[in-house]
């Protein structure tokens, strides 16, 4: 028998009763092949956008769709309680306790609308709403199976800096209350279930992790237990080639490195959290990413960078995987009095931070007459507004000529670790796009040579990822 195993269910695994009662059984399984289980789960698919929206009209002052969302909220749920609770007391009681969390949305949408604004503190206690109500729901459920399970919020596990909507943990407070409240459950033989998403600072203050954080928040509890294994159940066979949306011949990665999944998830692959990563590589723990459709399909593993998989390292096998982030835009920086001028870049990308905007490329052309770089489309008008004040002086004196931003554009990021060891990938690569047709407007290289990404014009993203995809020989 193994010891422990953290098991996260993403939004579709949890996200109706079919969905709810499948992913019982998983657990059931699991139970009796693991000493401890440890279940993380999101919230319903769909519910932190709705819970989302639902502060977004609050702020403009409408609260009209509001009892809509109630009892879109209640319908989900309650419906899930109905089919799978069997016990009434105990079905009766999880229903009191998801209208005291409907009732919190209400009046906490009610005070953002009497204020007119959505602090991303408010807008954090409202996004928590989901996990918190879909804990309170799979313990029942998982009770009403037999298996003795207690339900632990990780606003009492995971703590975190103030730093809203994208809070950071602190691993050593957290691994403190993590072990206090979970190893004693798992020492007799209980089932620990616990909120992803979410966690609170040291006075309690609820904070998300950033959206899509679940995956986050089994890396943290996994890695500060520790457990042996942390499985990610999501809605496709593991980490595929592409995303399978955008390209239906896409393939499960058997195995993946860690560099390149990291260099994937950051560059848009949603499969996972680019945070998860990691806690689970300093702590050594197995990652597997399987799917709840699919459950005796192997998923894929995270295995250490430099294994081979096999392949030679030819420029036609080296690439294994490509991705793409979409809305985001270039800016540029030009004027030939920046000709080794120091610091222009320092203060360019200070004036960035100030805006907390984080910059996801960086290219400079190599005569040091422009820095480019890319930041998401929504932030583009402040970190604009930022370099214009942060170089008055420059922009005045000619030294910089202008500093504008493209419409939106697309980063495709072509990943495979073997490109270190492999000249003449980035030929194949940029003559897949212009035998494509995709007119490539900047490029930037990794240090860590795993992955190159390109950028591309908005309108080009699905030609452009189809293209690369070809590349991949399975
Ligand atoms: P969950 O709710 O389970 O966390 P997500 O929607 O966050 O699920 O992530 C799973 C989705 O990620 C898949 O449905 C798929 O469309 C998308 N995806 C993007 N890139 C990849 C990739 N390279 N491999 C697998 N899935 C990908
Ligand atoms: N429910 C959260 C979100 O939709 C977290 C997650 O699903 O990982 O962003
Ligand atoms: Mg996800």
């Amino acid at each position: 028998m193994q010891k422990t195993l953290v098991m996260k269910f993403g939004g579709t695994s949890v996200g109706s009763s079919e969905a709810l009662s499948h992913t019982r059984q998983i657990i059931q399984d699991a139970k009796k092949n693991w000493s401890g289980v440890v279940v993380v789960t999101s919230a319903m698919s769909g519910v932190t956008n709705l819970l989302l929206a639902s502060a977004a009209s609050a702020a403009r002052g409408d609260i009209t769709s509001l009892a809509d969302a109630e009892s879109t909220l209640r319908d989900k749920h309650f419906s899930a309680a109905e089919a799978l609770i069997a016990d009434k007391n105990l079905r009766e009681r999880t229903k009191a306790d998801l209208d005291q969390m409907i009732f919190t949305l209400v009046d906490l949408c009610k005070a953002i609308a009497v204020l007119g604004e959505a602090t991303p503190r408010a807008l954090d206690a409202v996004a928590s709403l989901g996990e918190r109500m879909n804990l309170r729901l799979l313990t029942a459920i998982v009770n009403s199976s037999g298996i003795p399970a207690v339900g632990v919020e990780s606003t009492g596990l995971i703590v975190t800096n103030a730093h809203f909507q994208n809070a950071h943990p602190d691993f050593k407070a957290t691994e403190e209350k993590t072990k206090a409240a979970l190893n004693p459950l798992l020492d007799q033989g209980i089932l620990p279930l616990t909120t992803g998403f979410i966690g609170a600072t040291p006075d309690g203050v609820i904070t998300t992790l950033g959206r899509g954080g679940s995956d986050y928040s089994a890396a943290i509890i996994g890695s500060v237990l520790p457990a042996d294994e942390v499985w990610i159940w999501t809605d496709v066979d593991g980490v595929m080639t592409a995303d399978p949306r955008l390209v239906p011949a896409a393939k499960t990665l058997p195995e993946i490195q860690y560099s390149e999944i990291a260099e994937l998830a950051f560059y848009g692959a949603k499969v996972l959290h680019p945070k998860t990563i990691r806690p689970i590589l300093n702590a050594g723990v197995g990652l597997r990413i399987c799917n709840f459709f699919n459950p005796t399909h192997p998923g894929t593993r995270l295995i250490a960078n430099g294994r081979s998989n096999g392949k030679s390292n030819k420029p036609e096998d080296v690439v294994k995987a490509v991705t793409a982030i979409r809305k985001q835009r270039l800016i540029t920086i030009e004027g030939r009095g920046m000709l080794g001028v120091p610091g222009v870049a320092a203060r360019a990308f200070g004036a960035v931070a100030s805006t907390g905007t984080s910059v996801p490329l960086i290219t400079q052309a190599s005569s040091e007459q422009s820095i480019c770089f890319a930041v998401p489309s929504e932030a583009a008008k402040s970190v604009l507004d930022a370099l214009q004040s942060s170089f008055t002086h420059e922009i005045e004196d000619e030294d910089i000529d202008r500093i504008w931003s493209t419409d939106d554009v697309s980063i495709i990021t072509v990943v495979g670790a073997g490109m270190r060891h492999t000249p003449g990938v980035s030929g194949r690569v940029f003559s897949q796009l212009g035998n494509h047709d995709v007119n490539v407007l900047a490029i930037a290289q990794g240090s860590s040579e795993v992955s190159i990404s390109l950028v591309v014009e908005s309108v080009d993203t699905e030609n452009a990822v189809r293209s690369l995809h070809k590349l991949i020989v399975q």
